[in-house]
């Protein structure tokens, strides 16, 4: 099933994709994709009243799509969780998973605009895939860590180079700015995913393929993420968990190449659909 949230930003309805044209309104049985959603029984009663029939459809083409998860409590990242990636970055292939946060104010919908800030000329993408929480996680061991995700999604982990990494190093505040988490266009629940360590990741910058990688090389895989973050952090329903993303960045390019106004992003992940973003300057303040 692929949950998907349509209309104006803040004031999305929860729909279900049915058709490359069309997805199914579920507003009048379930009140939005957020935590008390993957709290409670929202994904069973979706399904119920799906199976039953008689919901009203909207055409996709109308409508604006926004991020799938509704006011997510975290969104969690990983730093480099490919070797390949770590390597372009000129870093050592880590120990332990580096988890770092941005700001849950970043997340955009699939296909709004990115804005490249006025004072910055070093945004940069990362094609990655993103989990969502269904199941509160506390000190869950690896083998039952799978039944605690409710389903994958599409994330673009925007990143501002010169933020990240020369004015001291701040992470939260590189990977945080306004329209920097495009999530999206649907979360597929997990049943319908299959193995989530073998879905292939693309990026395309103006048609040309930046990033190519496949979750198959993950340095930790998504049972070790989540048991060892929720030994000391409980994961709550609707957080979100994006796992890293494969070689290829800008940043690592030789000289690096960095993102600009006019350009469009073309994210896919396998079975997650695509994301498809232009970059806009930030209007003059
Ligand atoms: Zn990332």
């Amino acid at each position: 099933m692929k949950l998907m949230r349509l209309g104006k930003r803040g004031r999305e309805k929860p729909a279900v994709w049915a058709s490359e044209n069309s997805a199914i309104d579920v507003s009048s049985v379930v009140a939005d994709f957020d935590p008390s959603f993957f709290a409670g029984d929202g994904i069973e009663k979706v399904r119920a009243a799906l199976a039953k029939g008689g919901l009203p459809s909207i055409q996709l083409e109308s409508v604006r799509i926004g991020p799938p998860v509704s006011h997510p409590g975290k969104l969690v990242a990983v730093g480099k969780n490919y070797a390949e990636h770590a390597k372009e970055t000129k870093s050592a292939v880590p120990e332990k998973p580096i988890f770092f946060a941005k700001a849950t104010s970043a997340i955009n919908g699939p296909y709004d605009d990115v804005v490249i800030p006025a004072d910055y000329a070093t945004v940069d993408y990362e094609v990655e895939l993103a989990l969502v929480i269904g199941r509160r996680a506390k000190r869950v061991d690896r083998t039952a860590a799978l039944a605690h995700v409710a389903g994958y999604m599409i994330c673009n982990d925007v990143t501002e180079r010169t933020a990240q990494t020369k004015e001291g190093s701040q992470w939260f505040r590189g990977k945080s700015f306004d329209t920097f988490a495009p999530l999206g266009p649907f979360l597929l629940t997990a049943d319908d995913v299959g193995n989530p360590h073998a879905l292939s990741l693309i990026c395309r910058v103006d048609g040309e393929m930046r990033q190519n990688g496949n979750t198959k090389d993950f340095l930790f895989d998504i049972p070790y993420l989540i048991e060892f973050m929720s030994r000391n952090v409980t994961l709550e329903p609707g957080d979100i968990i994006t796992t890293g993303t494969p070689a290829g960045v800008g940043h690592g390019m030789n000289p690096p190449v960095y993102l600009k106004a006019g350009q469009e992003l073309e994210l896919e992940v396998t079975g997650l659909g695509q994301q498809r973003t232009r970059l806009v300057a930030e209007k003059a303040l």
